[in-house]
């Protein structure tokens, strides 16, 4: 089976992509990208720094010099060669970086480190604009949905076993905040590219979604 060698999966919040994505690339033996975690690394620096998220030049600069780098498992992002404590600092980093993800220059420079990532051999790569604005041409486009409440439900379930202390209600609120600056923003807004296959993931698991997906390329080869 030759499978296509670009998988592009988008989606919002907690649709299962980021847990998918690396099961799938560990299935093809592909590199995995979650380009969140990119997104997270500058709104963690920008915050350390005392940047205000509105402060579209210094954030800018930032993100167009800031070195990001992977562990090889993909799970670690060092900013400047620190490690961002993705986790630790959950709450305060899912505030602000949808905010920051809104800023054009902050944009271009992700798009540019992420295709050039990209390029280096085959990939799953999963994010928002993906599809649409990253890599148009990729052949295997994906767009997973989910209701928020069983989104808002998994992310909840997560944190707290991440010892976060969290109620669902608030999980609820950050989710719809960031749905909404996500799909309205003018620069990439999230949305399903025209040829991608939208997967409702509600009631799947993991390793029923990776299936429904390795099914799909078996038909393509
Ligand atoms: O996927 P994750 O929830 O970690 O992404 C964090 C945030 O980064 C998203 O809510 C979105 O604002 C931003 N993002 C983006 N474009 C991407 C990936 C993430 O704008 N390709």
């Amino acid at each position: 089976m030759v499978a296509p060698n670009i998988i592009a999966i988008d989606g919002p919040v907690a649709t299962g992509k980021s847990v998918v994505g690396q099961l799938l690339a560990q299935e093809l033996d592909y590199q995995f990208l979650d380009t969140g975690t990119m997104y997270r690394a500058i709104a963690w620096l920008s915050f350390k720094k005392g940047l205000e998220p509105e402060d579209h030049e210094a954030l800018e600069a930032l993100a167009r010099t800031a070195k990001i780098d992977f562990s090889p498992d993909s799970r670690t992002v060092f900013i400047n060669d620190k490690t961002v404590p993705l986790m630790n600092e959950r709450s305060q980093i899912d505030k602000i970086v949808s905010i920051i993800s809104m800023n054009p220059g902050v944009r271009k420079a992700m798009v540019e480190n992420q295709r050039t990532i990209a390029s280096t051999g085959s990939i799953v790569i999963v994010g928002r604009d993906i599809g649409t604005v990253v890599l148009p041409n990729a052949p295997l486009k994906l767009y997973f949905e989910a209701p928020l409440k069983e989104r808002a439900s998994r992310r909840y379930q997560e944190m707290i076993k991440q010892g976060h202390n969290i109620s669902l209600f608030q999980v609820i609120d950050e989710i719809s905040k960031r749905d909404k600056l996500d799909s309205e923003r003018k620069h990439s807004p999230m949305r399903p590219a025209t040829d991608a296959h939208v997967i409702n993931t509600q009631g799947l698991t993991v390793n029923k979604v990776v299936s429904l997906i390795m099914n799909r390329i078996r038909l393509m080869a």
